[in-house]
């Protein structure tokens, strides 16, 4: 960038005495050094507009230096309001995650600090508010009662409210109009202020202060550990090590979670509670916020449904201090809180945590990274703790903390394994008899049920028995799922919809038959076989109403619902005293897929199912329907037994050398032409053994098993190491230095989670 030596800009440049190396937005982390200005604060994180050529752009600082290498030097044209960037340790959060994750900077930048805050146009949102500063005698006010009704009204409103009025409040109240309230303030009676308003989505929910429950025994013991980890450490020491707190469903994990908060508080620190996705429920969040409450503590909450507004200023109220405690989803864990005292990462074994699209970050392994590098407690808290985390227990680097009962001794719920191979098939064998015969029993005694099943739609394809068509979808390699409501048939990979054919669109034959079953089915099924009783689903398809998730959760609380069937939606988090049975319509469904994770994913959600049943005062029972009923994740799920399905799951990892043993690092390869894609990811193979580092497994380029996808091919090369950011280093130079045909796409997921 040369600058023309007769601009002023040039004799800045000669003044300058320190620099900064910015890294601009959306520009494939491209960084360049400016000079700053004298008398002009800066420092790394510092969000800042500067010259490229002919335009100015947006950009974040890395560095502060007193010296730069580079010529032609220009200077930053403007410093953003200060509290608009990037605090320093998430600055180095983000640096770490470019390294480990082997993505562009900016990238990993952007997942730290949103877009919302990043564009500098969105503002607070702002309100005028009046303020009576001289009420007239009340012979003065009768008189401009007279001359100016509403000014006199006004006046009366103000003062009968004994506070600001904003001033559509105003306007509704008396008819007082803007003009009526400029006549009044240029008579010196009130005065015109502005005030900032919180676009806060539960701003309309009255939280009741909840106590502290008196902890058990158990809870009592974990509670003791975890306190002593959030005593301020001296300085260089380490970090304390992250806790794993192992507890059944219902042992009282989030009670511990709130009661270690509050001690966190107290210390005048900050913490963090992340939750999957899918169980940030209104339950959850009403849980923190009415704990709270008596403090005055706000409580601010991350997720993906918040508008851009309402995460601008949850934001901001993060940033400035004003809310201590954020409750959100995975990317709530880079919350800019200073002084962090805790974090907490419920269900640590949920794959939700981890971000299916550059940067590929997983929330908890940060949560674990955030706390050792600002030195603050971590709290990974799960019934089904994922292999990952029970190895580090096991290899000393986290600290294992269990609860072996529930709360108050309740028991845990007996689980009953069906064999479908010998069901009749008179109900389509989609419901035991014997689980019909349970169901039965909970509708007499007024108790409730959930089904269980992760599949939506109703059928999960179309056969035709005749010629053997089966409807597919034309972008994706997967069969179409029959949506009968609606009566489409849909794509659950691409979205593609086309009307349900009534005949068989290959050989026009009528005898188009259903194969497999999802919720919409099993709904109807249910339905007919108990006539009498109330049911509903829940799944992604009803949750396109707005509204539907809170009203049926809220509707199945009071009683108003006998038996839900649902997705995965149901079988997290959720607590529901009344309900009694749970049944698994189809527990191999997650079990004989390409992935080796498929056994724990099985025995997690069984176990996570399970625990939805038994929650109040009387037992819970759990019938699990399975055509492989001896398969080990489901005999362990059955039993409870987390140790013994750990101990042959974990040998299973170690003989073929996976995860937690290696990392593994998936390459997928799309293109929408098949022989362009599959030469691209042999060449990848190729380059990647090249110079590989010592100890690197580099597998077969193959087809993934989903081949096709939205009109792409799929390729993908599986890696397996010890030393992930050797690897991802070599990785960046392999491709970087690699040139791919314009249509082919190449992504690097590190510690993968989906291998499909
Ligand atoms: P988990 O998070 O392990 O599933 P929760 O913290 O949600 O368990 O506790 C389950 C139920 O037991 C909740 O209704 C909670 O209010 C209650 N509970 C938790 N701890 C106690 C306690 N010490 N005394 C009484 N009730 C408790
Ligand atoms: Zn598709």
């Amino acid at each position: 960038m040369a600058s023309d030596r007769n601009t002023p800009e040039f004799a800045l440049e000669r003044a300058a005495t320190r620099f900064v190396r910015v890294i601009l937005d959306d520009s494939g982390s491209r960084v360049f050094d400016y000079g700053v200005p004298e008398g002009v604060v800066v420092s790394p994180g510092c969000r800042v507009r500067v010259p490229v050529r002919t335009r100015t752009l947006l950009g974040t600082v890395l560095e502060v230096t007193n010296y730069s290498e580079a010529r032609g030097i220009r200077m930053v044209s403007e410093v953003l309001r200060s509290d608009a960037g990037m605090n320093p340790a998430l600055l180095k959060l983000a640096a770490w995650m470019a390294d480990y994750y082997c993505c562009p900077l900016e990238l990993a930048m952007r997942a730290v600090l949103p877009q919302v805050i990043r564009k500098s146009e969105m503002t607070h949102q702002q309100r005028q508010r009046v303020r009576l500063l001289q009420l007239p005698e009340e012979e003065v006010l009768a008189a401009l009662e007279k001359k100016a009704p509403l000014q006199a009204a006004a006046l009366r409103a103000l003062a009968r409210a004994g506070e600001p009025v904003s001033v559509a409040e105003l306007a509704r109240a008396t008819d007082a109009s803007h003009a009526v309230v400029r006549s009044l303030e240029k008579k010196g009676l009130v005065r015109v202020e502005m005030e900032r308003v919180e676009r806060d989505p539960f701003r309309n929910e009255e939280f009741v202060s909840s106590p502290a429950l008196e902890l058990n025994a158990e809870q009592g013991v974990v509670f003791a550990r975890v306190c002593a980890a959030l005593e301020p450490q001296p300085e260089g020491t380490p970090a304390p090590k992250p806790f794993l707190l192992h507890g059944v469903t219902g042992s009282g994990k989030t009670e511990i979670y709130l009661q270690a908060i509050q001690q966190v508080l107290q210390q005048g620190r900050s913490a963090i509670m992340l939750v999957p996705e899918i169980s940030l429920t209104p339950q959850t969040v009403e849980r923190f916020k009415s704990r709270f409450a008596a403090q005055q503590q706000e409580v601010a909450v991350l997720h993906s449904h918040l508008s851009e507004g309402e995460r601008h200023d949850q934001w901001h109220q993060i940033r400035s201090g004003r809310a201590r405690i954020v409750i959100g989803a995975r990317s709530a864990v880079f919350a800019p809180l200073e002084k962090l005292g805790l974090i907490v990462v419920d269900e640590e074994h949920e794959p939700s945590y981890k971000q299916e699209e550059s940067p590929r970050y997983h929330g908890r392994d940060i949560a674990v990274l955030r706390g050792s590098m600002e030195r603050c407690a971590v709290l990974l808290g799960s019934a089904t703790p994922s292999l990952e985390s029970f190895h580090n227990v096991k290899q000393g680097k986290y600290e294992l903390l269990q609860i072996k009962q529930r709360v108050d001794d309740k028991k845990m719920p007996f689980i009953r394994i069906m064999d479908m191979r010998n069901e009749s098939k008179k109900t389509g064998g989609i419901i035991s008899s014997r689980l019909m015969t349970a169901i039965e029993q909970r509708l007499a005694k007024r108790e409730q049920s959930i089904l269980f099943l992760n599949r939506r739609g109703f059928s999960t394809s179309l056969l035709c028995e005749k010629c053997g068509h089966v409807c597919s979808c034309p972008n994706c390699s997967v069969s179409l799922t029959f949506h009968k409501a609606a009566n489409r048939i849909v794509c659950h990979i691409c979205g593609h919809l086309a009307l349900a054919p009534s005949k068989c669109p290959e050989c026009k034959d009528p005898g188009i038959r259903h194969q497999g079953t999802g919720t919409e089915r099993v709904e109807e099924v249910v339905q007919k076989l108990f006539p009498k009783a109330v049911v509903k689903r829940l799944d992604a398809d009803v949750l396109q109403r707005k509204e539907a998730f809170r009203e049926t959760l809220a509707a199945f609380r009071t009683g108003k619902i006998d038996i839900l069937v649902g997705t995965q939606m149901i079988a997290k988090g959720l607590h529901f005293p009344n309900v009694t049975l749970v049944g698994i319509i189809n527990a191999d469904m997650g079990l004989h897929i390409p992935d080796f994770r498929a056994g724990e994913r099985t025995f997690q959600l069984l176990t996570q199912v399970a625990g939805r049943a038994g929650r109040g005062d009387v037992e819970g029972e759990v019938f699990v329907q399975s055509y492989t009923p001896f398969s080990p994740s489901i005999q362990f799920a059955r039993h409870h037994d987390f140790e013994g399905f750990w101990d042959q799951e974990i040998s299973f990892r170690q003989e073929w050398d996976y995860p937690p043993f290696t990392h593994m690092v998936l390459l997928s390869v799309r293109s929408p032409h098949q022989a362009r894609g599959e030469l691209s990811a042999q060449t990848l193979a190729k380059s990647i053994a090249e110079g590989a580092p010592a100890g690197l497994f580099i597998g077969e380029p193959a087809s993934a098993p989903l081949e096709k996808s939205h009109g792409e091919f799929r390729f993908q090369l599986v890696l397996r190491t010890r030393t992930v950011q050797r690897l991802s280093r070599h990785l960046r130079a392999v491709l970087d230095k690699l040139k791919f045909p314009e249509d082919v796409r190449v992504s690097v997921d590190v510690d993968a989670y989906q291998l499909l």
